[in-house]
């Protein structure tokens, strides 16, 4: 199959190209190259069924694909509050293009939300079925209601046009070719860490996340792509072992032997306080779970920054 990945240079869309490329796709990446790097994907241009296009979508692309995966979308806080009215139509001009090329070919669409549609949230953990609680005007709105707008978008495409459409509520994600600067706490741990420098723990430590390793995220997005036409989902893809921020800090400080002291900064506003996926769904439509613990993921993904540092 020809596959259109938009966002491939980044640090998921790259791990996908790889997989895509892999299992014998022609595979077209699209990217501006905002927050991804040309060296995510510089091992798979000798590839002859590779190709990139330097391309922001939120312009229109007309191009001939059976598959969309829309990845496409600064993911961090930091990058995407930079320029937060960028990031909105990111999402949201984006998804439109990408949803409008997907019914001119007729193509199936998969689109990368997050657990940022639930906000800060009030049922745990989040099942598909809450609808959420964001705040519509704080600082995450851009990158939260961007993305709850393009599932609004995707859901639409699907009824009105009946578009072949697949969303997975991507929860906090990490491992090899994340940004060693991107703010997101796995690569701050870590290369703080090693530099010895201090780790920074925004507000005491105590919210929580849970952490999935990057190669079981991408096997489920492949699950999800190839599941039967009426899993339209939203579907959680997440590993659901939650941590403490303070714990991660602790395992991170153990596995690299460094001597880093845990130092408490503000908490960012609207910073929601505990997340962990709810994957019934994902288990029982995809046969998917998880399989990487977090010790594991961290130890190889401690390896990747020791080897770019
Ligand atoms: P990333 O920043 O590494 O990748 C995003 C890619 O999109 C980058 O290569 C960037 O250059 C590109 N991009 C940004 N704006 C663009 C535009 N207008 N046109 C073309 N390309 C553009 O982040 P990631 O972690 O790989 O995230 C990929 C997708 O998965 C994003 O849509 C993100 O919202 C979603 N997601 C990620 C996580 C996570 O934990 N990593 C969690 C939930 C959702
Ligand atoms: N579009 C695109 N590539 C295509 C087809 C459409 O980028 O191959 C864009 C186009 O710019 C359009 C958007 O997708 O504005 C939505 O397309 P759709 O056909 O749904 O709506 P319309 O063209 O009526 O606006
Ligand atoms: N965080 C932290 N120190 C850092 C970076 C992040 O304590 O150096 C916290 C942040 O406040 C949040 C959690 O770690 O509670 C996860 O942050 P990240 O930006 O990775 O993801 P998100 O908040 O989007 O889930």
């Amino acid at each position: 199959m020809k596959i259109l990945i938009t966002g491939g240079a980044g640090f998921i869309g790259s791990h996908l190209c790889e997989k895509l490329l892999g299992a014998g796709h022609d595979v077209l990446c699209v990217d501006n190259y905002f927050t991804g790097s040309k060296s995510n994907i510089a091992q798979l241009l000798g590839n002859p069924l590779f190709e990139v296009m330097r391309h922001d979508v939120t312009f229109p692309l007309y191009v001939e694909v059976d598959r969309i995966f829309n990845f496409a979308c600064p993911a961090s806080p930091i990058h995407y509050q930079f320029d937060p009215v960028q990031t909105t139509k990111t999402s949201v001009h984006g998804a439109i293009n990408m949803l409008g090329l997907a019914k001119r070919v007729k193509a199936r669409i998969l689109q990368a939300s997050t657990s940022e549609v639930y906000g800060d949230p009030e049922v745990h953990p989040q099942t598909e079925a809450y609808w959420g609680r964001v705040n519509p005007i704080g600082p995450r709105a851009c990158y939260d209601e961007g993305k709850r707008c393009a599932e609004t978008l995707f859901f639409d495409y699907y009824r009105q046009h009946k578009l072949q459409v697949k969303v997975a509520r991507i929860f906090n994600t990490y491992g090899p070719r994340m940004l060693p600067d991107d703010g997101r706490v796995v690569s701050n741990f870590i290369v703080q860490a090693l530099r010895g420098q201090d780790m920074t723990l925004y507000g005491e430590g105590t919210q929580t996340r849970s952490f999935c390793y990057i190669d079981d995220l991408v096997d489920g997005l492949l699950k999800l792509m190839d599941s039967p036409p009426d899993l339209t989902g939203p579907v959680n893809l997440g590993n659901p072992v939650e941590f403490t921020i303070r714990e991660l800090a602790e395992l991170t400080l153990k596995l690299t032997g460094s001597r880093s002291k845990l130092v408490f900064r503000p908490l960012p506003s609207d910073d929601p306080r505990q997340r962990q996926p709810e994957i019934s769904l994902a288990r029982s439509s995809l046969g998917w779970a998880p399989t990487v613990a977090l010790e594991e993921g961290l130890k190889r993904t401690i390896a990747y920054f020791r080897f770019i540092l």
